[in-house]
């Protein structure tokens, strides 16, 4: 089926050890302020009064204030080079469909947007975002589609999900020749795009002559994660390094501390190939958390073998001590971050109490919080 970009697939399977960033992409990097800053966070060490050494990457730095424009600039390059005119895609909390409307913008292309109707109607800014860089966004289900209509039959008020927005999108995909449909996570070269971030990550600590002996992120593909983490988990491999990994879930959707490691559709209405990943079930259907980021039941697979192999760890928390841990941050820090970011934050901090002796940890700040002040309102300031 023609679904993706042809460069998408063929990065999909590749096996070389390094892929070149292409020109229009490194200008568009310098767009979204690559390379992005890497932090002490001193002000937190001392709260904490920690023996670690605190480090975090400023993955919120860019007009989308996510890591996942680093991989719509991407996609979005390689498909208008393959004269693509659209390209559709899902979005839950909104900030894939922020950035991948925004990719479109820079390279000149059309963006539709399935947008679950719960976060259409409760973060209406991150719409008028997506409206704002030109993207076309609709809640889902829609009626514009035969999956849209299907489900709001069964369920006239149905809050929509990832499963029925992803059939949405692909469906308009397959209407027109000159559309290709993007995903921002879980596969491997939306990984590949996002090793950016560890790969500047990496001259960045080596310019100041140290290593990180631990580092963290939030999961829910895996994808800033993995794009953090990698070149440093490559190394590991070679034997030049002793860095231990961490990655965090929250209790609600526990794909790697309870699931299962096993063969699974990534989506609902299993039009995937099968993937062999840690998995809650494809039919698990996520509470309702404020880091909606992380509602995926899957994991991506490199990511999902990693873990069962022992190279990474994982780790789950729930949401009020994840918004205590945010809390904490923002008082000592100054920085507000996403619901799905202070899930590595709350981990940073239970490790950084846990250390007899100095140890650098450093984790990815992978988006900043400012159109997530309603989830705050709700978690946070009613409990003082
Ligand atoms: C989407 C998102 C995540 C989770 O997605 P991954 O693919 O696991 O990185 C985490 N943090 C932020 C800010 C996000 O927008």
């Amino acid at each position: 089926m023609r679904i993706f970009t042809r460069e998408g697939v063929r990065q999909e399977m590749c096996l070389d050890e390094k892929v070149a960033i292409p020109d229009e992409v490194r200008e568009a990097y310098l767009r979204l302020g690559r390379p992005t800053p890497l932090y002490r966070a001193r002000r937190l060490e001392r709260y904490l009064k920690t023996k670690a050494k605190i480090y975090y990457k400023r993955e919120d730095v860019n007009p989308c204030g996510s890591h996942k424009p680093n991989t719509a600039v991407a996609q979005a390059y390689y498909a208008s080079k393959e004269g693509v005119e659209k390209l559709a895609t899902e979005t839950g909390a909104g900030q894939w469909g922020t950035a991948l409307s925004y990719a479109c913008m820079l390279f000149g292309l059309e963006c539709e947007v399935f947008m679950t109707r719960g976060s259409y109607d409760s973060k209406p800014y991150r719409r008028t975002m997506m409206e704002l860089f030109g993207g076309k966004v609709h809640p889902s289900p829609s009626k514009l589609t035969e999956s849209g209509r299907a489900a709001l039959k069964e369920m006239p008020d149905h809050p929509g999900s990832l499963g029925v927005a992803i059939s949405e999108a692909i469906e308009v995909t397959l209407r027109s020749e000159k559309t290709r449909y993007s995903l921002g996570s879980v596969l491997n070269h939306v990984l590949l795009h996002q090793t950016v971030i560890g790969e500047e990550t990496m001259l960045q600590f080596r310019q100041i002559d140290a290593t990180p002996d631990l580092m963290i992120g939030c999961i829910g593909g895996g994808s800033n994660f993995a794009g953090f983490c990698y070149p440093f988990v490559r190394d590991r491999l070679q034997g030049k390094n002793e860095v231990d990994f961490l990655a965090v879930e929250p209790t609600a959707v526990p794909s790697t501390t309870r699931g299962e490691y096993r063969y699974d559709y990534g989506d609902t209405a299993e039009l995937t190939p099968l993937i062999e990943m840690y998995t809650l079930g494809h039919k698990f259907i996520p509470p309702p958390i404020h880091a909606a980021g992380l509602r995926y039941h899957g994991k991506a697979p490199s990511l999902s073998l990693l873990i069962h192999e022992g190279v990474v760890s994982s780790v789950a928390y729930g949401q009020d001590e994840v918004f205590e841990a945010a809390k904490m941050f923002v008082r000592t820090e100054g920085i507000v971050p996403a619901p799905e970011t202070a899930h590595a934050i709350k981990a940073v901090i239970d490790e950084a109490r846990k250390c007899r002796e100095e140890r650098i940890i450093a984790f990815n700040f992978s988006g900043h919080g400012l159109l997530d002040l309603g989830g705050y309102e709700q978690f946070l300031w009613r409990r003082e």
